[in-house]
């Protein structure tokens, strides 16, 4: 359950950033979530509800909101820039292996330009916070 560890790292990151920040109350943490990072938004709000105690007061009213981010490649090769549609786009077992290591989403994906398979990724990778919204 990776989920946890996520969670359990944003809310303390977060719980920092509003002590640093002055902040007296967060009321939302605005949470990315990076496509290949495959993490599950409803397991994540549970998690999130039963640990946000354990942060601090300052967190402990507050509530997540999500928002996803699309992957994004650029290929090494040309330079071009790849979106990445989702994983409905490929077959579910070669969607996992994206999702799981995406460093192998060359093997699946390749250049439209120039059928490079040599992709970096460039965004939808791990998970970030955007925003708190509280009370300073
Ligand atoms: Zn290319």
């Amino acid at each position: 359950m990776h989920e946890w560890a996520l969670v359990d790292a944003l809310l303390k990151c977060a719980g920092r950033y509003a002590q640093e920040n002055g902040l007296k109350k967060v009321d939302e943490v605005v949470i990315v979530l990076g496509d290949l990072q495959n993490a599950d938004e409803a397991c994540c709000r549970d998690i999130y509800n039963e640990l946000k105690a354990d942060a601090g007061a300052l967190m402990a009213a507050s509530v997540p909101v999500f928002e996803r981010e699309k992957a994004e490649f650029k290929c090494r090769a040309c330079g071009s820039k790849i979106q990445y549609a989702g994983r409905e786009k490929l077959p579910p077992s070669e969607s996992e292996a994206i999702h799981f290591v995406p460093e192998t989403a060359g093997i699946y994906i390749k250049c439209p330009r120039c059928g490079g398979p040599d992709l970096e990724i460039t965004a939808g990778r791990g998970v970030h916070i955007r925003e708190l919204r509280g009370e300073k």
